[in-house]
């Protein structure tokens, strides 16, 4: 049964392997043995492996211990934990912050506690798969909408009944997209028409925005989304995620969110590391500066080679190709030129919409941008894409 299914994926080019890294994340990594450019964390400011972040993960873990030995609600808050959450609050200017296991965790329990059956909700039909998890979970009739279109959100919430409960469910920055969704128009709309609006910040946490609080900063709409999910496993460098806003939600989501209570507290070390990355984000700007220019270095490289690109404003740059096959193809070459961008297939991705999900950080040197550039080249030629 299993060879079966493995091989009607294989034939379609779906087949998805481990592929291990023989060292840590960063600018470059080794793998097979040899040393390449790594063009796809989502590590942007090279927060894993910072000395203040590294640091305080090894110092609470002497302290504190490997794991919290329990749930968050039976004995498994520590000083870490209520350190991160205090710092959460004030980085965002929320009364509460609660953190999560994992963003795929904080999207099914804060949209489970926030809506039920007999509710309505409308999702981005390009949302992260844990938000659509989420949705599913709810049990709530769950519509999706034209990805970014205002005008079909409007719709489908004048033709429901006024009084029916209703979220609305997006990303921040699209995670295969790199582009925002139109969070003012949104939350107009959620007001107008009674809705709510949930934001899913995973990639704009730490980048988007002055001082990196994220999308909602981005757009200078913090007054009318007075909550939001981030996370802390990408431009943090940790692991984990965290739901910010008003008291009362905070208390209701620890009272209610089934994701929250019943699993084991996140280890001190890692909360402790994402407390100290977020340090590193409101004391070190320089390195958002360092992260737009690499992104734009990378993204008008891969225009000027001629390269078809998604209509990305972050550093996420996605190289459209469409075929599963031919991406799978060009990663392969890009692998043998030295860089390593693996391609991005359905589910993750609409069908016929493969790509490679070109992402850049800070601690990229501009040199290494360029020969990064060169390998994209000779790849694009080799595999009949330029
Ligand atoms: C990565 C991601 C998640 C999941 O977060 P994890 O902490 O990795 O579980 C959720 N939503 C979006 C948009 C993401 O990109």
């Amino acid at each position: 049964m299993f060879r079966k299914r493995l091989q009607q994926l294989a034939d379609h080019s779906l087949t998805r392997r481990l592929m291990a890294l023989g060292s840590a994340t960063g600018p470059t990594v080794q793998f097979r043995g040899r040393q390449v450019i790594l063009l796809s964390s989502n590590d942007y400011l090279g927060l894993a492996t910072h000395p203040d972040v590294v640091q305080a993960a090894v110092r609470a873990t002497e302290q504190y211990g490997a794991g919290a030995g329990a749930s968050r609600l039976v004995c498994g808050t520590l000083p870490p934990h209520q350190l991160l959450e205090s710092s959460l609050a004030a980085f965002q200017h929320t009364e509460s912050a609660l953190v999560f296991g994992s963003g795929y965790l904080a999207n099914l329990g804060t949209i489970t506690s926030l809506i039920q059956r007999g509710g309505l909700i409308l999702a981005d039909r390009l949302c992260h798969a844990s938000l659509i998890d989420g949705c599913r979970l709810s049990g709530a009739n769950f519509r999706v909408f034209r990805h970014g279109d205002c005008a079909h959100v409007e719709s489908l919430l004048k033709r429901r009944r006024s009084d029916r409960p209703t979220l609305i469910v997006t990303d921040g920055v699209f995670s295969m997209d790199g582009d925002l969704a139109p969070l003012p128009d949104l939350a107009s709309l959620a007001a107008q028409h009674g809705a709510t609006l949930y934001v899913d910040d995973a990639h704009g946490t730490g980048i988007m925005g002055p001082m990196g609080r994220g999308t909602i900063e981005h757009f200078g709409v913090e007054a009318q989304i007075p909550f939001h999910m981030g996370t802390l496993g990408k431009a943090l460098g940790s692991s984990g995620a965290y739901v910010v806003g008003p008291h009362d939600m905070i208390d209701y989501l620890i009272n209610t969110s089934r994701p929250f209570i019943f699993t084991t507290a996140p280890p001190p070390g890692t909360v402790a590391a994402a407390a100290a990355a977020l340090t590193v984000v409101q004391n070190d700007p320089e390195r958002r500066t360092r992260l737009w220019a690499n992104r734009h270095r990378l993204f008008e490289g891969l225009q000027r080679l001629g390269f078809r690109m998604a209509p990305t404003v972050s550093p996420i740059l996605p190289i459209l190709i469409g075929d599963a096959a031919k991406a799978l193809a060009f990663a392969e070459q890009l692998l043998t030129q030295g860089v390593f961008a693996p391609a991005i297939r359905p589910p993750t991705v609409p069908n016929e919409t493969s790509r490679i999900r070109v992402t850049v950080t800070s601690e990229h040197r501009p040199e290494q941008i360029d020969e990064a550039l060169h390998a994209f080249d000779l790849a694009g030629q080799a595999t009949g894409l330029l």
